[in-house]
């Protein structure tokens, strides 16, 4: 198969600053769309992947899963795009789309592994898959997104893994009107849900270990903050919530969550620690509590989240970066410290 030479930035070693390097990617064939990557904004899962703290990293490792950019380039079949559109793409490249779960429209789920953007199978060059880190990118059109025109690019790049990440299991566990939500962890994924789960109309209680944070929740939608360092603030909210959203990336007790929960409520993890986090029997029994969990969300929920997101003037809250800065900015996410999504100026790898 004929191959293209693109400049990317990744991992060589589990301990190694990312740096530079030189990727191949296919040439266009026919239902492809090549992308002129613009931004890519920086997940936690970027790191956790980097660093092999999920184990099975295949080295090199070219992170990044929030992709917007430009179509350069679309093979002879090609029918949703046309060089020059704006276009995205999130955390899956492909699917079987065979198995029961793909062809109930839910890939994320595909039962026979599907195709993740970075640190996967590639079907085409049979190597493992780069991510946006990166100056172009080859995707099927079937797993490429469109992006409304009125939002804002580079803020609209985090929607493709925290904004349908945190929209999927809000609407599977069908909050809104009527609801209560609470949002642990105010990163980059739990910004997202704060945000969404208010425009979903539901009322939201952010938990945050930030003090920092605790005034800032408010502006991003929260009806109440949580320092959840205090025990008596947690103790006020026992019993009281529908449904938690756990955005937190490292170990936290979720039994002080799971007293929170009114009788059959969930708690989902997005959330994806290290370790594991012990659950105590009786944090789920007396009340018939849920502890459940979600991964990203379809690609018709990915485009249905973004259309949301455009029709009701929704992004992140982003801090502009350069290529050459992440390595800084991997370790300022290890300590909360973004409000609250880094995202790569992808300009600054043409530099
Ligand atoms: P992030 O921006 O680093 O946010 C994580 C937040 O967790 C922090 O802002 C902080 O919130 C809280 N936190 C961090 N360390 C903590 C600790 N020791 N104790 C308690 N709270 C702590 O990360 P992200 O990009 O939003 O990702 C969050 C997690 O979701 C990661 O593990 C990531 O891999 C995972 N993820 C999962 C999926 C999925 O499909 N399930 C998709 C994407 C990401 P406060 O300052 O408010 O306490
Ligand atoms: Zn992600
Ligand atoms: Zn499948």
């Amino acid at each position: 198969m004929r191959t293209i030479v693109v400049k990317a930035f990744g991992a060589e070693a589990p301990e190694a600053d990312l740096k530079q390097m030189s990727i191949e990617r296919r040439e266009t064939v026919e239902k492809d769309v090549e992308i002129d990557i613009f931004y890519c904004g920086v997940c936690h899962s970027d790191l956790h992947t980097a660093r092999n703290e999920w184990k099975g990293t295949i080295y090199p490792n070219v992170p990044g899963h929030e992709i917007v950019g430009r179509v350069a380039r679309v093979g002879s079949n090609v029918a949703k795009f046309k060089v020059g559109d704006l276009a995205a793409v999130g955390c899956m490249v492909d699917s079987c789309r065979e198995c029961e779960q793909c062809k109930q429209g839910n890939e994320q789920y595909c039962e026979n592994g599907n195709t993740l953007t970075y640190n996967s199978r590639d079907k085409y060059l049979n190597k493992q898959t780069f991510g946006g880190y990166s100056e172009r990118i080859v995707v099927n059109e079937d797993f490429v997104l469109r992006v409304p025109d009125n939002l804002d690019p580079a803020a609209a790049a985090p929607l493709l893994c925290a904004g349908v990440t945190t929209w999927s299991p809000l609407k599977h566990w069908k909050t809104g009107p009527n609801t209560k939500v609470g949002v642990v962890g105010i990163g980059g994924l739990g910004h997202m849900g704060v945000k969404l789960a208010k425009a979903m109309g539901a009322h939201v209680v952010v938990f945050t270990t930030s003090q920092s944070k605790v005034d800032d929740a408010k502006r991003l939608g929260a009806d109440k903050v949580v320092l959840s360092t205090d025990k008596e603030q947690m103790k006020a909210n026992y019993a009281s919530l529908h449904f938690i959203l756990d955005c937190v990336s490292a170990q936290h007790d979720v039994n002080a969550y799971l007293r929170l929960l009114k009788v059959d409520g969930t708690l989902a993890l997005v959330g994806a620690p290290e370790h594991p986090l012990p659950i105590a029997p009786f944090s789920l029994i007396p009340a018939r509590k849920n502890f459940a969990g979600s991964t990203i969300g379809s690609i018709a929920e990915t485009q249905e989240m973004l259309d949301f997101c455009g029709k009701h003037n929704i992004t992140a809250d982003i801090e502009l970066i350069k290529i050459q800065d992440i390595n800084n900015a991997y370790e300022r996410l290890l300590k909360g410290d973004v409000k609250y999504r880094f995202v790569i100026d992808m300009a600054s790898l043409k530099s």
